[in-house]
């Protein structure tokens, strides 16, 4: 697991008593709010963000017609003034330093309810922006007394993750095949179930899209995922390709637009056992389409991104050969369309000789295997 901030700072409280012993690295850099805002979000829901410097480290404190939000670390800065939308719950925002700490406190029109722990959420930085912290919230009944609620700064309790492993193809699907007449659908679901039992020895909770050889639809292994509630969707493949000397594994994420066109082809080889129309998101289930704000989508791709970076590192250090090209890919497929964050991994190449021996081969999908695991592993699932 990483050491997350939240652990930093728990590491630099000790340093304050054994000063000396911990290089100056220990300590945790200030944050700095950069700017705050409000909108109105469909549904009539109130949204607030703080842009900060760095990954906010916040907690939340219900009040009758306030809302505060204590982030740590940081100081007050009057300099900052927040863009205020009209239509929302939000009258005017004042900033107050407790310690080390500033309270944002939101002064409401009405009280708030309790905010989903899905209705909240920390963007990564991207070309515009730095991290930042959105709360999505509704009128509801605060009750006259105070609440706090602790979010990234007490320890929650060590939660089970949720992995959904999709095994690619299966029955009347047979996916790729190669020459030797290895076929995907059998070495994907081999790898899969390996990965089932190696993620639960690893204290994972583990689902299949499909345990034998059952052929399922594309949104069908999407809404499996959905419906259980995943943290992180896997959909294991392999690969072909008309030049028989092309090997090794690439992984893939979901975007609107294919990254090159190596991985059009792939999306349409992959999305071809529906034949469904992919050519935008409007095919999303509606209920799907509904749940995935943009922001979410955004949150999802980048959670996603995250995870297949991680996974191709995995694969390089287990010495895993990898495609040319980028290790990490983007294109519209079917399959990863749902709100749970996940890639879809090609292992390798059964179209190359070298390649689909190795990838029927017991010892190498072990090795397959193991690098996922840790991949896992060391994904940050909190955000
Ligand atoms: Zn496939």
């Amino acid at each position: 697991m990483k050491v997350s901030r939240r652990h930093l700072l728990k590491i630099t409280g000790i340093g304050i008593f054994v000063a000396g012993m911990f290089p100056r690295i220990a300590l945790a850099a200030r944050n700095s709010i950069k700017s705050m805002r409000t909108g109105v979000q469909p549904g009539g829901k109130t949204r607030f963000v703080i842009e900060t410097a760095n990954r906010p480290s916040y907690t939340i404190i219900y009040g009758e017609n306030t809302l505060t939000v204590k982030l740590s670390n940081t100081p007050a800065d009057n300099l900052v003034s927040p863009k205020l939308a009209s239509g929302t719950l939000v009258r005017g925002v004042s900033q107050t330093q407790i310690g080390d700490a500033v309270n944002i406190v939101l002064d409401l029109k009405r009280s708030v309810a309790e905010i989903p722990k899905n209705q909240i959420m920390i963007l990564e930085p991207n070309g515009d922006n730095d991290y930042r912290l959105v709360l999505d919230f509704v009128a509801g009944s605060a009750g006259a007394n105070t609440t706090a609620v602790a979010a990234t700064d007490t320890a929650p309790a060590e939660k089970k993750r949720i992995i959904v492993i999709d095994a690619g193809h299966g029955g009347k699907d047979p996916g790729c095949i190669g020459r030797g007449g290895t076929k995907e659908k059998t070495v994907v679901l081999s790898v899969a179930q390996k990965l089932r039992s190696a993620l639960k020895n690893a204290g994972f909770t583990v689902y299949m899209t499909r345990g034998d050889d059952t052929y399922l639809k594309l949104n069908e292994r999407a809404e499996i995922a959905e419906k259980r509630h995943a943290d992180l969707f896997l959909s294991i493949h392999a690969n072909a390709n008309p030049n028989r000397s092309m090997k090794g594994f690439s992984i893939y994420t979901l975007s609107e637009k294919a990254s090159d066109e190596e991985a059009q082809k792939l999306a349409d080889a992959e999305n071809a056992a529906d034949k469904i129309d992919v050519s935008g998101f409007e095919s999303f289930s509606k209920d799907i389409r509904i749940a995935l704000s943009s922001l979410q989508q955004h949150a999802v791709a980048e959670m996603s991104e995250e995870y297949a970076n991680g996974c191709a590192r995995a694969f390089t250090r287990a010495g895993i050969e990898q495609q040319p090209g980028p290790a990490v890919r983007h294109a519209p497929l079917a399959v990863l369309r749902s709100t749970v964050p996940g890639a879809l991994i090609e292992c390798g190449h059964l179209s190359n000789k070298a390649e689909e021996k190795l990838l029927a081969g017991s010892a190498h999908q072990d090795k397959l295997v193991a690098a996922i695991v840790k991949s896992v592993k060391n994904y940050n699932f909190e955000v």
